[in-house]
């Protein structure tokens, strides 16, 4: 009896080994080719953009800027407030995004676009939407690159505004060439992979999903629409301007695949970039202005076509992969 239970379990443990092996070879097989052919299935006509930015050879970081960065011309970055959800609100540039959720007790901004345009866009967009931003509680950084945490220092010295960000990307910041000294926000709120971080009603689910910096933040919160909930999702960090490096693709596919799974699991349905290119913003925001009653939210998409866009990043970083060897 002891013996006939000691080889069942031999056998569960040749078949788990066998499985992993089956995963591990899914892992490292194909081709350029073939991952950037279910990369573009993936896309269908939704995540185009998407495909065209991150499968095409990834081209790494960009030259470190030397001196100044001068502020370039209002015309060419500003965008008006929109509001897209009951308590969700656009208040970023024509290209780099922030969204503001308003909740019971104050309100929480993802991502805070430049040093030049903060002011201008998170603070007068919210004083059009009709919100006082002494309110904003919370920033959550989803990286520390410059067009995501440039105004994080400006709503810290402004409003005491809490800044959220994972302890890798914190380290990131303080240690990056890229970030003037003087927008770098003073170390505040450290958040792990699974954290949650709660505002009045509302709650928000943190996702460590590094790659595109070591500490990109994605995550998971309510938006309701007409008082319908919705549950959105957001990729924290998308292009392949990193060192080029094996490591670091696979980490960027391992956060991709955990992420996804988070998606499915989750049911999100909604799926924000903080760049306008990839979501759609650039038309769906414009479309917001002429919705009426009983039309869709052109930014609910379903939860086939999230996990598809996570799929999209995760097939082009398998083909960029392969493109190193
Ligand atoms: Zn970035
Ligand atoms: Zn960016």
């Amino acid at each position: 009896m002891t013996s006939q239970i000691t080889v069942s379990l031999t056998a569960a443990a040749v078949a788990a080994a066998l499985l992993a092996a089956q995963a591990h070879a899914q892992t490292t097989a194909g081709t350029v080719d073939s991952h950037v052919a279910a990369a573009k299935a993936a896309a269908g006509t939704e995540h185009v953009a998407l495909f065209d930015a991150l499968c095409r050879p990834a081209s790494g970081p960009p030259p470190a800027a030397t001196g100044p960065r001068p502020a370039p011309e209002r015309s060419t970055w500003h965008a008006e407030p929109v509001k897209v959800f009951d308590n969700l609100y656009y208040v970023g540039e024509k290209e780099y995004s922030s969204w503001a959720i308003v909740t019971s007790d104050g309100i929480i901004v993802v991502d805070t676009i430049w040093a030049h345009s903060v002011d201008d866009e998170i603070v007068n967009g919210l004083k059009k939407l009709g919100f006082d931003p002494a309110r904003i509680k919370y920033a959550i950084v989803s990286h520390a690159h410059i067009d995501h945490i440039g105004g994080a220092r400006f709503l810290q010295d402004t409003y005491g505004t809490r800044i959220v960000m994972s302890a890798a990307d914190w380290d990131f910041a303080e240690k990056s060439p890229r970030l003037p000294a003087d927008i770098k926000p003073r170390r505040d709120v450290v958040v792990a992979d699974n954290d949650k971080l709660t505002l009045g009603d509302t709650t928000l689910s943190i996702h460590l999903t590094p790659g595109h910096t070591p500490g990109t933040i994605s995550l998971l919160y309510p938006a309701k629409d007409g008082g319908v909930p919705h549950l959105v999702a957001t990729w924290g960090g998308t292009g392949f301007n990193f060192e080029l490096t094996a490591a670091n693709f696979q980490t960027y596919i391992d956060s991709a695949v955990k992420y996804r799974d988070v998606v499915a699991k989750s049911g999100a349905d909604i799926l924000l970039s903080n760049h306008t290119i990839f979501d759609g913003s650039r038309t769906k925001l414009p479309a917001m202005a002429t919705r009426k009653a009983g039309d869709p939210n052109p930014y609910v998409i379903g939860n086939d076509s999230v996990q598809r866009y996570v799929k999209v990043a995760e097939e082009c970083a398998r083909a960029n992969l392969l493109r190193l060897k």
